[in-house]
C-alpha cells in the first residue's frame, strides 16, 4: 500500500529543483543591529524591529514583571478565563495611538487579518484586493468565500473600474490593502481609496503591519502620515514589527469593535494572549508616543541611505542594480535574475551584513531588501553602502 502521505516527496522535490525549497537559520542572542547568525556576527538589515524595541530593556522588564503577576499562559478565551486589565489597557492604548474609537488586540496580525476578514464578508459580498497584498489578506479573502479581484498594485483608477463593473453585483464591498507594501517599501493611495469607497459604499481594511510606531508625526501609521486618522476604515496591524513584540490588532469605530468581539471566530476561539507579549506591547505603544526621537533617526537612517545608494548606484551601474521608489524603511535594489540577488547576498554576508535576497513567486522581480532600524549607527551604514559599491563595481 503507498503511504498517504507519499506525494510530499515530489512536491518537496520540485521545490528544490526551482531553488525554493525553504529553510531556517539559528539566530543567537538579543534582538538588535547586529545578530549572531549560525554563529557569525552580521548587521542586521533583514529584521521588522523598526525601532530597536525587540531587545529593550523596559520591555524585557514589563514582561517578566506580567509573568511574575500573572504567570505564563492566559490559560482560556478572552470570553471564559483568559480576559486580564492589561489586554484592556493595551487595546485603549492602540485606540490612543490610533485615535480610533476602540481596538482589539488578537494572537498574531495573521489571524487579525484572517478572522476580521471572515467576519466582514461572505460568499454573497465582493473584496477588491491590492495584487501585492500581504499573504493573511488573500488568505482571508480565501476563507470569506467572498467574489475577489485583485486590482493592480496602487491603481486607483483600475479600483475604480473594478468597483463599476462589480460594486452593484454583491451585498457588501470590502477594499483590502496594505499600507506599506512590505516587499516593495511604497504606499497605498488611501486618500484616493477611501474617496472611492465613500462613493461605492465600500468597507476598507488597511494593513499597517510596517506602518504603526514608524510613519506619521506620533507613530500611528500611514493613515496619519497620509492625513486620513479619523475617516471610516477598519485598520489591522501587528505588535510583532515596530512594537518588539507578538500579536496583532485591530482598530476601529465602537460598532466595529464591538461586532468582531461577537463574531470573529479567530478572536472569541482561540486563548488570548500571553500576559507577557500583552505588557511588552503596552511599554512599546507607551514607548512610541514619547520617544519621537526613535521615529526621527530612522528617518535620519532611511535618508541618508537613500542619499548614498543613489550616489553610489548611479551612471551605468543602474543597469546592474536598481533601487525602487519608498516612502518607508524598507529599500529595495532590484537586480538581474533571482541568481545574481542570491549571489550578491551571500557575497554581503562574507563582508558581515545580513541583507534578504527576495525573488519571485513572492515578487514579481528579484531584489536585495534592505530594513533600516533606529538603532543602526553611521558605521553600519558606512558598511552596508561600502559592500553594495564593492558588488556593482565588480
Ligand atoms: C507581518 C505581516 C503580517 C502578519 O503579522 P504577524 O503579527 O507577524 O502575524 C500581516 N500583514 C503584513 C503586511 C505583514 O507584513
Amino acid at each position: 500500500m503507498p503511504s498517504p502521505y507519499h506525494w510530499m516527496h515530489p512536491s518537496l522535490a520540485a521545490l528544490q529543483r526551482a531553488h525554493r525549497y525553504r529553510t531556517v537559520s539559528s539566530v543567537t542572542g538579543k534582538a538588535g543591529a547586529v545578530m549572531v547568525r549560525d554563529g557569525q556576527p552580521l548587521i542586521n538589515f533583514a529584521s521588522n524591529d523598526y525601532l530597536g524595541l525587540a531587545g529593550d530593556p523596559r520591555l524585557a522588564a514589563a514582561a517578566i514583571e506580567a509573568i511574575d503577576t500573572y504567570g505564563t499562559g492566559s490559560t482560556g478565551s478572552r470570553l471564559l478565563s483568559g480576559h486580564r486589565d492589561l489586554h484592556r489597557e493595551l487595546e485603549l492604548a492602540l485606540a490612543d495611538l490610533k485615535r480610533t474609537e476602540d481596538a482589539l488586540v488578537f494572537s498574531s496580525g495573521y489571524l487579525a487579518n484572517l478572522s476580521t476578514i471572515i467576519a466582514l464578508v461572505g460568499p454573497a459580498d465582493l473584496i477588491l484586493s491590492d495584487a501585492y497584498n500581504h499573504s493573511s489578506l488573500r488568505t482571508g479573502a480565501k476563507a470569506s468565500g467572498a467574489t475577489t479581484y485583485d486590482y493592480r498594485h496602487g491603481d486607483v483608477d483600475h479600483l475604480e473600474q473594478c468597483l463599476a463593473a462589480h460594486r452593484a453585483q454583491h451585498r457588501r464591498c470590502l477594499i483590502t490593502t496594505d499600507s506599506v507594501f512590505s516587499m516593495d517599501g511604497d504606499l497605498c493611495p488611501l486618500p484616493q481609496i477611501l474617496d472611492l469607497a465613500e462613493t461605492y459604499e465600500a468597507m476598507v481594511l488597511v494593513d499597517e503591519a510596517h506602518g504603526t510606531g514608524v510613519l506619521g508625526h506620533r507613530g500611528a501609521g500611514a493613515v496619519e502620515h497620509l492625513g486620513c486618522l479619523g475617516r471610516p476604515m477598519v485598520t489591522v496591524g501587528t505588535l510583532s514589527k515596530a512594537l518588539g513584540s507578538l500579536g496583532g490588532y485591530v482598530a476601529g469605530s465602537q460598532t466595529v469593535i464591538d461586532f468582531l468581539r461577537n463574531r470573529a471566530p479567530g478572536w472569541i476561539y482561540t486563548t488570548g494572549l500571553s500576559p507577557a507579549d500583552t505588557a511588552a506591547a503596552l511599554a512599546a505603544v507607551r514607548i512610541v508616543a514619547t520617544e519621537p526621537q526613535r521615529r526621527q533617526t530612522l528617518w535620519h537612517n532611511v535618508d541618508n541611505l537613500k542619499r548614498r545608494l543613489d550616489a553610489t548606484l548611479d551612471d551605468e551601474r543602474k543597469l546592474t542594480l536598481q533601487r525602487l521608489p519608498s516612502e518607508s524603511p524598507i529599500l529595495c535594489l532590484v537586480g538581474n535574475s533571482a541568481s545574481w540577488v542570491i549571489t550578491a547576498s551571500q557575497t554581503l554576508q562574507e563582508m558581515g551584513l545580513w541583507v534578504s535576497a527576495v525573488r519571485p513567486p513572492t515578487v514579481p522581480t528579484s531584489r536585495l531588501r534592505i530594513t533600516l532600524m533606529a538603532t543602526h549607527t553611521q558605521a553600519h551604514l558606512d558598511q552596508l553602502v561600502a559592500g553594495l559599491a564593492s558588488l556593482v563595481s565588480e
